[in-house]
């Protein structure tokens, strides 16, 4: 089983496009992960199906017990986050300003606050239209731990990639390069590296190859928007060279993309000379990957 992660240094370089437009050469037995936890939209192409979902826990969750508060205020003084509030004349915690440090628990007199595991989203899988099954999750607004929840997305891959005897998994990675996106590439055999045709890109795709130069890992690089900017390719690509990333693909500026993605279509799916890059590129990363 082998595990492709297509990652970019940032936002909006086209990395779910790309995903997308793979995943369309995948068999039904293999899986597709959405990592972007965050902000996760490959269901807007592949319009799956749900199979089932579970509860994803990170962290604490304090709480003032009313019935036994004796409105001492020795929590509200000393919480350093300024994360106890006093509304209708009762102390409560507000769970966003919380950092979970349980300092407030440990200095109460009377033992009112409690504690217990916070549900911060949800893990699912999908069965997607092309037949083959996604895992992807949702991380509530604000909270914390998307590297966790990364790892708990890949890790239910790997199991049902084993009894479904899958031969590729395929990650949509987070954007940027934080924890999250380390959890996405840790594990896996070969990076797609999607660079942008533009400034930021060009800046995030330095980033991008300075992170996971120490990963064990194949590196493969592909230009999204090339011919948006001619000095920024010519940059892009004597990046790549420079670092011995082979450029396994480009996808060319059309003002067109961005009407077929808003229409839901996969590139590969109806046009013909999408399908053609798409396949190409899925090969020569099949091959890469050996
Ligand atoms: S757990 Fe820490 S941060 Fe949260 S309310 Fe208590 S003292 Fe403040
Ligand atoms: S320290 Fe305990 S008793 Fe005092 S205000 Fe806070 S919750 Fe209430």
């Amino acid at each position: 089983m082998k595990e492709i992660v297509v990652v970019s240094g940032k936002g909006g370089a086209g990395k779910s496009t790309i995903t997308a437009g793979l995943s369309y050469f995948l068999k039904e037995n293999d899986i597709l992960v959405d990592a972007d936890v965050d902000a996760p939209n490959l269901k807007i192409l592949l319009e799956p199906e749900l199979i089932r979902e579970e509860d994803f826990y990170s962290g604490k969750q304090f709480k003032i017990e009313q019935d036994f508060c004796i409105m001492c205020g020795r929590c509200y003084q000393e919480c350093s986050f300024e994360a106890i509030e006093i509304v209708n004349l009762n102390y409560v915690i507000d769970d966003v300003a919380c950092e979970g440090c349980g300092l407030c628990q440990f200095l109460c007199p009377v033992n009112a606050i409690s504690v217990s595991d916070k549900l911060t989203g949800k893990k699912y899988v999908s069965k997607t239209k092309y037949g083959f099954n996604m895992v992807h999750a949702l991380l509530n607004p604000s909270e914390e731990n998307s590297g966790k929840l990364v790892a708990e997305i890949k890790k239910i891959a790997k199991n049902l990639a084993k009894e479904q005897n899958s031969s590729t998994i395929i990650v949509d990675g987070p954007p940027g390069i934080g924890c999250s996106t380390i959890s996405a590439i840790s594990g896996s055999d070969i990076l797609l590296l999607v660079a942008e045709s533009t400034i930021s890109g060009l800046h995030d795709m330095e980033r991008l190859i300075e992170l996971t130069k120490n990963f064990k890992v194949k590196r493969k690089g592909f230009i999204n928007k090339f011919g948006l900017n001619h000095s920024i390719d010519e940059k892009l690509v004597n990046l790549f060279e420079s670092k011995e990333i082979e450029i396994v693909g480009y996808l060319t500026y059309s003002q067109n993309i961005p009407q077929y993605l808003k229409k839901r279509v996969n590139l590969p799916e109806h046009i013909d000379g999408y399908k053609k890059l798409f396949e190409g590129l899925y090969n020569r990363l099949m091959e890469a990957v050996g």
